[in-house]
């Protein structure tokens, strides 16, 4: 089989608020041969990415990613991590690559699927999926109160755990954060899991972090995410031993498996938290999946988006029962709703697994996301690079 196209769309809500909130805009990708067609999500700015994909070339290693995937033979796995490695040589200097090329990846694996009609999990090795806890990956409310309330409903959904992330928690006092957590605490209730991500609220300051963590401590938090931006290993090494019980989480901003396997080794983290959709897509997260489990380091999938994505997302470390949380998005925006008519369900006792349909078993309703797409023309000297394709045909 050969790639015939690689179509990207933007989609965007109509009103995409300045909020912690990814699953405002969306990067869709498809890629067809003559008889497949493979469908994948860039967690990613969508249109710096599509940019990305035709621009002009600037010199031998920073050619655009579409040079590199276009016309490539597809027939096994092996063939995808050909594509990846040909994109990542080929697109060198052009930064936004990892994304563009996650989207491409997820749904090279989608598309290899649906030929073999099997999950793409057990292309990776995997016999069969096992169950995970999902954790219901919510932002913090703006008062204590609005989080309480958030947190009991949550559990009335029937989610067992729960994670909490952003909004003021971090940028506010001492004081406040405090009764954000002890109002999340009272709304999972003793018996539930709690989380909690920091947004990088403290940049790589140790000192301020640190200041949180009786609270944290006393919340019995599981694992506090992202204290500090993604490179600040020293920082989170340093947060890390001085924790009491709080385990710290983070990767979520890794673009290759190189960058995720040195957070596994520097930054004393318990948690790996790996995106598809940006670290290079289905392959390396896979990769980085292998390697925390031999350093004892738990890798959780990163996804605050569509269940298209939050498939894929599960798909590296779908068969390790020791790998046993899932975030789950349980706010996303309509658009991310609407894209998929296949769930990845709670089932009755509260526990999610990948689909078992071929691919990443999800069927999307495009005419329900028509609306979201974004009219797109991008030129150089009158000559069209791109202009956003025909979504339904
Ligand atoms: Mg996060």
């Amino acid at each position: 089989m050969k790639i015939e196209s690689v179509d990207l769309f933007y989609l965007a809500m109509p009103e995409v608020r300045d909020i912690g909130d990814g699953s405002q805009d969306m990067l869709l990708v498809r890629v067809r041969t003559a008889d497949y067609t493979g469908w994948g999500e860039c967690e990613a700015s969508p249109l710096t990415s599509i940019a990305s994909f035709v621009c002009p070339m600037s010199h031998s290693a920073c050619h655009p990613v579409h040079y590199s995937v276009i016309g490539q033979d597809i027939e096994k796995p092996d063939d995808i991590a050909r594509i990846t490695a040909n994109v990542r040589a080929n697109s060198l200097d052009l930064l936004q690559s990892d994304h563009t090329l996650s989207g491409i990846e997820m749904a090279l694996w989608d598309l290899l699927g649906k030929r073999f009609e099997q999950p793409v999990y057990n292309l990776l090795g995997f016999r069969h999926a096992e169950l995970k806890s999902p954790y219901a990956s919510v932002l913090f409310g703006d008062t204590p109160d609005d989080t309480l309330r958030k947190a009991s409903d949550i559990r009335r959904q029937g989610f067992t755990a729960l994670k909490f992330g952003w909004g003021p928690f971090g940028r506010s006092t001492l004081a406040d954060d405090a009764d954000q957590l002890h109002a999340a605490r009272e709304g999972v209730g003793d018996d539930g899991v709690l989380l909690v991500d920091a947004g990088t609220a403290w940049v790589d300051d140790v000192e301020a972090a640190a200041l949180r963590l009786p609270a944290l401590e006393d919340a019995r938090v599981l694992f506090l995410e992202e204290p500090f931006v993604a490179g600040a290993l020293r920082s989170y090494r340093e947060l890390a031993a001085r924790c009491n019980g709080l385990r710290i989480a983070g990767g979520e901003g890794s673009h290759n498996a190189y960058v995720a396997e040195h957070f596994i080794d520097h930054s004393g983290a318990g948690y790996v938290q790996i995106d598809t959709g940006r670290i290079g897509g289905i392959g390396d997260a896979k990769r980085v999946a292998d390697y925390a489990r031999k350093r004892n380091v738990q890798f959780v999938n990163h996804t605050f988006t569509s269940h298209l994505a939050l498939s894929a997302s599960l798909q590296p470390f779908a068969g390790v029962a020791s790998d046993w949380l899932c975030e789950y998005p349980t706010e996303p925006a309509p658009l991310a709703v609407a894209l998929t008519r296949d769930r990845v369900a709670v089932d009755r006792n509260g526990f999610v697994a990948p689909p078992e349909a071929p691919g990443l078993g999800m069927e999307l309703n495009l005419k329900a996301i028509l609306k979201y797409v974004q009219d797109v023309e991008i030129t150089v000297n009158g000559k069209t690079l791109y202009s956003t394709p025909e979504l339904v045909q």
